[in-house]
């Protein structure tokens, strides 16, 4: 019998999905602005611009839409004109519709951890696109709770974590070593990394910490199975 009582799930990339409709879009951006810079410049440049913006607009596809305008704009000297504002306009929208496509086994595994702990969706991003997909996945009956916050932080653990099972009776899984399973360690819970296949530069990290409480899982399915022998 597990220790376990609460698990954390990180959603984007973790449980869908998303990073890969991202770096569609920059390839769209790429061919509205192929006359200005090319591909490769282009994709430093709308990295620092979501470097920058991130911390004052927040996650998201509201903020990468701006990033994206913000990037025209300048490799463009501010001459951008509007049919390629709409063009860039139409990117975001056709990404804030965009269906949910669900990571292998994931329906499976968190109806079957759902019988034997309580499960609480942990993700930042746009509230409204958040909402919408765990909306569209189905996979909202398994979750007690959906927590859609603004960083993650090791606070932020403690006061999830700490409202359901306890630090060290709660575990957190996510793709992400930097915002799901550091920070969820640091504050004194569990913390499994399930990578996905592209990470988002803005989430990597140098070197993966050693830990007693940090394991790497192959995919969800491996990570179940990690937190039912702690
Ligand atoms: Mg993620």
């Amino acid at each position: 019998m597990s220790s376990i009582k609460t698990i954390g799930l990180d959603a984007d990339d973790t449980l869908w999905h998303n990073e890969r409709f991202f770096s569609e879009a920059q390839n769209m951006l790429a061919d509205v602005l192929s006359e200005h810079i090319t591909d490769s410049d282009l994709a430093a440049v709308l990295l620092e611009m979501q470097r920058k913006n991130v911390p004052i607009m927040g996650y998201g596809i509201k903020s990468f839409t701006l990033s994206m305008m913000d990037t025209a704009l300048a490799v463009s000297n501010g001459k951008l004109d509007a049919a390629a504002m709409v063009q860039i306009l139409d990117i975001g929208r056709e990404m804030m519709a965009h269906p949910v496509e669900l990571l292998p086994a994931v329906a499976d595994t968190l109806e079957k951890m759902s019988h034997n702990y309580e499960l609480v969706l942990i993700t930042k991003g746009d509230l409204v696109d958040q909402e919408r997909k765990v909306h569209m996945s189905d996979l909202g009956n398994w979750f007690s709770h959906v927590e859609i916050v603004s960083e993650k932080h090791p606070q932020t653990y403690q006061s999830i974590f700490g409202r359901f099972g306890g630090l060290a009776n709660s575990a957190m899984i996510g793709n992400s070593v930097k915002s799901d399973v550091l920070p969820a360690v640091q504050a004194g819970a569990w913390g499994i990394h399930v990578p996905y296949s592209v990470t988002w530069e803005l989430e990597t990290v140098e070197t993966i910490p050693e830990h007693p409480r940090y394991f790497e899982a192959d995919d969800i399915i491996h990570a179940a199975n990690i937190i039912a022998n702690i």
